[in-house]
């Protein structure tokens, strides 16, 4: 079995569910005792977050560089960014390390494609939503992305920062963010990302028709698969 170097804290929220859904798939698929061989860096988030809302992406990219680092040097074989939106810095993370990235936005979008999926909403933090650095690697996969109107944006972000990355679940949110994937899926979305890994904390498939693809779920699933393959 592989290590993993899970690069966590974006929020803890969200790095425990990575941790427990990376254990349980490898006790899933090797069964008894078995548990993953999996290194974590968690860093302090109210420094990362506070560098994203000044737009200081370089120095994201220098911290979670030499965190990854230190993965790599304690014996990791792959890394895992637990977050969407530190994907934006992951050139440059993959440019400071040796061993390779598993990027959560081309997991998402191989799973995606192999469910025939070409038309996604998109749900995550303003940066996820708006900028090219995630949207992009869907597109390259043929799927067309649609995000939530302005106003709804606004409320998807604010309610990752203000309650779902500090642990408070709240019944209008998720009323509120069942209102916009209702609003995409008239828009025509097949199916939803929930590309922001808290989300997963507040909705789940049971609350919707509308599919959803929880990235924190995708991503963990396919870390277990990679860390049990061969070589
Ligand atoms: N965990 C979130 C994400 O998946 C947001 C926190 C962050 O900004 O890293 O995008």
């Amino acid at each position: 079995m592989k290590t993993i170097g899970l690069l966590g804290g974006m929020s803890w929220e969200s790095t425990e569910t990575y941790y427990r859904l990376i254990n349980e798939g490898v006790k899933a698929r090797l069964g008894g005792l078995h548990s993953a061989r999996l290194l974590l860096y968690s860093v302090d988030f109210a420094e990362i977050e506070a560098l994203q809302h000044r737009g200081d992406w370089p120095a994201t990219a220098e911290i979670l560089s030499g965190a990854a680092l230190s993965l790599e040097k304690a014996g990791a074989d792959f890394l895992v960014i637990g977050t969407n939106t530190m994907h934006k810095v992951a050139p440059e993370i993959e440019q400071a390390i040796g061993m390779p990235l598993l990027h959560i936005a081309d997991a998402t979008a191989q799973v995606l494609v192999k469910d025939g999926i070409s038309r996604v909403g998109l749900l995550g933090t303003r940066f996820t939503m708006e900028q090219a650095f995630y949207r992009s690697r869907l597109e390259e996969a043929g799927i067309e992305v649609i995000t939530p109107d302005e106003s709804q944006r606004a409320e998807v972000h604010r309610v990752i920062y203000e309650e779902l990355c500090q642990g408070t679940i709240n019944s209008d949110s998720r009323n509120a963010y069942l209102d916009i994937v209702a609003s995409l899926s008239e828009r025509e979305a097949q199916a939803v990302i929930l590309g922001c890994t808290e989300i997963g904390l507040l909705i789940r498939q049971s609350d919707t028709r509308v599919p959803l693809y929880d990235t924190t779920r995708i991503h963990a699933e396919q870390a277990v698969e990679l860390a049990l393959s061969h070589p």
